[in-house]
């Protein structure tokens, strides 16, 4: 029997806060998914791991955090186009309504304010800034960060997690993104699942499996108006296969990818797919940071990542 984890970015304007033209209504969305996804994990009972920037959880900001080794300019729409956008730059009500959301949700760090890790400008030192940070406020929250996903996915300075105790980070997926994903898996019928991995800092890697939007546009209209909808066709094959055999389902996506009343209808199909399978007795739902728990605990690695066998002196 298999596990199905499905991990949220939440970051509000965070996540385009860089970018030159930031989609709008990606921006725009923000709020309204975050709000969606509370409820309908709430509905299905489905714990997740809410990734969550740490800059989200502050009241308010001076604009500079000149105290931060960001590139020049790294906080310019924050005083610039975004100044009066607070709900963009803070969201403490939303990160409260995961905390408090009757499903037992793991918390976890999507950075500080969404720093790309793998960047040539992004340096040690300001890889365990954002580290700090994100783990200072959550500490003020009174949460822990076991579990780390990358912005944009992009992997680097992994050794720092280490450091700062996080157990687990999201991994890249081994399948190709979008339509050729779903040729992979519908067509070619490759497999869904992925195997965590124990990676030489003691991190635990829970790869993703599949990007619940990378499918968009005019070709998902097309697809849906002659088929089913194609995400939920895949995000269904590898809930089938989850419940068959062992290995893990990883789902993820932002909340932001939410905009409009179809993409919520995707979540609840996939979701309620997930509860049927999940009622039958055919898999388990777990959050990263219990997959890392799991996979300590089958190495004799204790939380935390301390190495029992080393404490031993068997290592
Ligand atoms: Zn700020
Ligand atoms: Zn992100």
């Amino acid at each position: 029997m298999g596990s199905v984890v499905l991990s949220l970015d939440a970051e509000l304007g965070w996540g385009f806060h860089d970018l030159e033209d930031p989609p709008e209504n990606r921006v725009e969305s923000g709020r309204r998914g975050w709000s969606v996804m509370v409820d309908l994990l709430d509905e299905f009972d489905v714990p997740a791991t809410w990734a969550v920037v740490g800059h989200l959880m502050l009241t308010d900001c001076d604009g500079r955090h000149a105290d931060h080794p960001a590139p020049p300019g790294w906080f310019r729409r924050e005083r610039g186009s975004w100044a009066d956008r607070e709900e963009l730059r803070f969201g403490p009500d939303l990160v409260t309504d995961v905390l408090e959301a009757d499903t037992d949700h793991e918390f976890a760090s999507h950075s500080f304010s969404h720093v790309l890790f793998g960047d040539e400008r992004t340096d040690r030192e300001l890889a365990s800034a954002e580290l700090r940070r994100a783990t200072e406020i959550a500490d003020d929250w009174g949460q822990t960060v076991d579990s780390f996903i990358y912005p944009r996915n992009d992997v680097a300075h992994r050794e720092v997690l280490a450091e700062y105790g996080v157990s687990a980070y999201r991994g890249k997926s081994p399948t190709r993104d979008g339509v050729r994903g779903v040729f992979d898996s519908t067509v070619r019928d490759q497999s869904m699942l992925v195997q965590p991995e124990l990676d030489e800092y003691g991190l635990v890697n829970v790869p993703a499996s599949q990007f619940l939007f990378g499918f968009e546009g005019p070709a998902r209209t097309v697809a849906e108006s002659i088929w089913t909808d194609p995400m939920l066709e895949v995000a269904r094959r590898g809930i089938d296969e989850a419940a068959r055999s062992d290995g893990v389902f990883h789902m993820w996506l932002h909340p932001n990818n939410l905009t409009s009343e179809r993409d919520d209808r995707r979540m609840r199909a996939i979701l309620a797919h997930l509860e049927r399978r999940r009622s039958a007795g055919d898999l388990t739902v777990e959050t990263m940071g219990e997959v890392a728990e799991r996979v300590h605990r089958s190495r004799g690695i204790g939380a935390g990542g301390t190495d029992e066998r080393a404490a031993a002196g068997t290592n």
